[in-house]
């Protein structure tokens, strides 16, 4: 009985990726309500008109270029670089990066919350704002491309972006300067706010402290606040005063912002897992805590509350 040679493990493939966001077809899209009642599932009907379907992925592919191109001003990513290279398994080769839903059953936009559940890529966007030419293409691309771990300045960037680089307007500024719209909610005592005063009472340093996916919520008083069409303001107001003000003078001539990447840079998302940062990284990149960096801020909207 002689000893069977042993067989040498198949080679293994090399390493492949597939380079997907970049190619004019990297999306699939799902446009179906599902009928409710019984019998259980008694039909599917497209959510959107045909016309505004395509509409709307048209809006979405010019989206991925413009997002793409800011990050690619802004020295974040290099020409021609792919983020969400997908990984290829044997001869199976994902050809979609993304995956969009549009349906009436959902009530917000989507993206973020899905990368943290480790479905990056996957997008849901209510029917109705598609309709209205209202879907938040460029804020939600933002959160596939960057996801971040804090949501404060995840949800900052995804608002300030969309102003800057957005087709159309979108919640929750619709196109309206973003340090207007917080100076607008103090005037007319929106949500928790009293008197326009109440910008002193505003704490930023708690909203740094919420993560992904945490909903984001601060407090006037003892007063609580959930309400994202403030607290989505604040961030993209505070985001667009770090871009746009705050980098040291020779990056901001350039229009660069590299301490503000630095910055995002360090709470990077990774799924299941909840960081939003220790509070000393505020000093150590700015050089300025926090609530020094929040007083600069507060200057700057109270020259519109005048
Ligand atoms: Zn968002």
């Amino acid at each position: 009985m002689g000893i069977a040679p042993k067989k040498h493990p198949p080679a293994e493939a090399a390493p492949q990726s597939t380079a997907a966001e970049n190619r004019a077809d990297c999306a699939t899209f799902q446009f179906h309500g599902a009928a409710r009642g019984k019998p259980r599932n008694p039909g599917i009907y497209p959510s959107v008109p045909q016309d505004r379907q395509r509409e709307f992925e048209a809006a979405f592919y010019e989206g991925i270029t413009r997002v793409k191109k800011w990050f690619i001003d802004k020295d974040w990513i290099a020409e021609g670089s792919e983020l969400l290279t997908l990984p290829v398994s044997a001869t199976y080769v994902p050809d979609k990066a993304f995956h969009v839903f549009v349906s009436e059953e959902y009530q917000f936009s989507r993206a973020l919350v899905p990368a943290w559940s480790a479905q990056r890529g996957r997008m849901e966007f209510p029917a109705n704002r598609v309709v209205a030419g209202e879907a938040a293409i460029s804020h939600e691309l933002v959160h596939v491309f960057f996801p971040n771990g804090n949501r404060f300045l995840a949800e900052g960037l995804a608002v300030y972006l969309h102003q800057c680089v957005g087709l159309n307007p979108c919640f929750p500024n619709y196109k309206m300067d973003l340090h207007q719209l917080v100076a607008q909610l103090l005037k007319t005592n929106a949500g928790p706010f009293n008197d326009v005063h109440d910008l002193k009472k505003i704490n930023l340093e708690h909203l740094d402290r919420i993560s992904t996916p945490d909903d984001m919520t601060f407090r006037i008083g003892q007063e609580d606040c959930d309400d994202a069409s403030i607290t989505y303001a604040l961030a993209g107001s505070f985001v667009q005063f770090l871009i746009e003000n705050y980098e040291p003078g020779s990056a901001r001539k350039s229009g660069k912002c590299p301490t503000f990447f630095e910055l995002y840079a360090e709470t990077p998302l990774v799924p299941l897992v909840r960081n939003a940062g220790d509070t000393d990284r505020w000093k150590r990149i700015y050089r300025h805590p926090l609530s020094e960096i929040e007083t600069e801020w507060k200057k700057l909207i109270q020259h519109h509350l005048q």
